[in-house]
């Protein structure tokens, strides 16, 4: 009998997770607390190893078709004087792009194989020797051999398989949104960077000339702002923002109008082991190690390996997660570490540390210090390799 395998969360690890059941031979289900498919956020980007699973998926010419194509990001003060430039291979890897265009290319190569369920949710999971017995908001109860929670930082299936978040998740002092708006400064293919002490604005245009994707990034301890309260979001920024000068009031302003704002705080998630009985955690959910981490790409190599091992280990769902775990726990160590650091970065904290940080900038956007550049921007990208599931057992060791 086909084996049944339920996916909470359609962002880019379920869609991905779906995928690769379908094409091993299982029967994937995915449920989406959201009404439709959430297409918004910031550009993601794809290096080294990762472009091979792209091509692996049959998706690199999707994407390739829908990439930013972004030129350099340039540093700039408050007054908009540019000091330091970075070349794109920085932030936007060998292929960017948006988010949202990267989780509808996962779901259009998905939805005629897969069953996708949208705004529900589950609520209860009652395990028994021979599957899961699933609860829902909406829908009805069924039943799955398997559950898979790819619901990101805030996943349900964690909480209900492992326990309430605060447990697992460490906050890294920081928050970002990521909004669109307008594009006024007229970039074309150019991002642009300024900071100010605890508190970062970027900008960047790409494929979309029209368009502004717009990224706050800020110190700050935990917000009493609710998850889900998008106005509240909104003010909270405009607040924090409201003194910061450069184009931030045109920005803001756009805020108001926008549709769509993703606000979360940059946390981390660390969980002794990732499975449960038949309760696996994929992605976020699982490892969620913020920017600078490769989490999309990671997400996707997750994704990968555990239908591959569930697969390879002909339904046997304890030796799969095992051996899943196995393989991720060293990449996403490399990951976590890498995206740790990443507040002197992304939010410097003193007008010095502003200083330093685009000191480096200049050090490392310069001719000579490409190479130790790109191999230290693709240190997690290329922590996992890709193992050829299709190979004979033997030849994969
Ligand atoms: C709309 C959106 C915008 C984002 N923008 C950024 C950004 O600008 N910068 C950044 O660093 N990261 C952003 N992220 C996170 C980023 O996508 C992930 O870090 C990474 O791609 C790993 O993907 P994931 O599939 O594990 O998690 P996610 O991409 O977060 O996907 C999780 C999915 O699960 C759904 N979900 C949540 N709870 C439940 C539930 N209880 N039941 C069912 N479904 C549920 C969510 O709606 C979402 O579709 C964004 C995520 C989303 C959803």
């Amino acid at each position: 009998m086909t084996t049944t395998v339920l996916i909470s969360g359609a962002g880019i690890a379920g869609p991905a997770l779906a995928f690769w059941l379908h094409k091993r031979g299982f029967a994937p289900t995915v449920v989406e607390r959201a009404p439709a498919l959430r297409e918004g956020g910031s550009a993601v980007d794809f290096r080294g190893e990762q472009m091979a699973l792209l091509e692996r998926m049959g998706i690199l010419e999707d994407v390739r078709a829908r990439e930013t194509a972004m030129g350099a990001q340039v540093i700039v003060d408050t007054r908009g004087k540019k000091v330091a430039q970075m070349p794109s291979v920085f932030f936007s890897g060998e292929v960017e792009i948006e988010r949202g265009d990267l989780t509808r290319i996962l779901y259009d190569h998905t939805k005629d194989h897969v069953e996708y369920v949208f705004g529900d949710y589950i609520t209860g999971l009652d395990e028994r020797s021979d599957g899961v017995e699933v609860s829902f908001a909406h829908g009805e109860a069924r039943g799955f051999d398997l559950v898979v929670g790819a619901d990101g930082l805030h996943s349900g299936v964690r909480r209900l398989a492992f326990g309430e978040e605060e447990r697992f998740r460490t906050d890294l002092g920081l928050h970002t949104a990521g909004f669109t708006a307008p594009n006024h400064l007229g970039l074309d293919h150019l991002g642009r960077l300024c900071s100010v002490p605890g508190r970062t604005v970027m900008v960047a245009s790409g494929r979309d000339r029209s368009a502004l994707n717009v990224s706050f990034v800020f110190a700050s301890g935990p917000l009493e702002v609710g998850r889900r309260d998008v106005e509240a979001q909104k003010k909270a920024l405009a607040e924090r923002y409201a003194d910061f000068g450069w184009e931030v009031p045109a920005l803001l302003e756009s805020l108001g109008g926008a549709d769509a704002l993703y606000f979360d705080s940059v946390s981390q998630i660390h969980l002794d082991r990732w499975s449960q009985g038949r309760v696996v955690l994929l992605g976020d959910a699982a490892w969620c190690a913020g920017p600078g981490g490769s989490g999309t790409g990671l997400a996707m190599m997750g994704a990968y390996v555990l239908a591959g091992e569930l697969a390879a280990a002909h339904g046997d769902h304890e030796v799969a997660f095992a051996r899943y775990e196995e393989k991720m726990r060293g990449p996403i160590k490399v990951s976590q570490k890498q995206a740790a650091g990443i507040g002197t970065f992304l939010a410097p904290q003193t007008r010095f540390m502003v200083g330093y940080r685009n000191f480096l900038y200049r050090v490392l956007g310069s001719k000579p210090m490409t190479r130790v550049f790109t191999w230290l921007t693709s240190r997690a990208a290329n922590a996992a390799t890709l193992e050829d599931y299709d190979a004979p057992v033997a030849a994969r060791g």
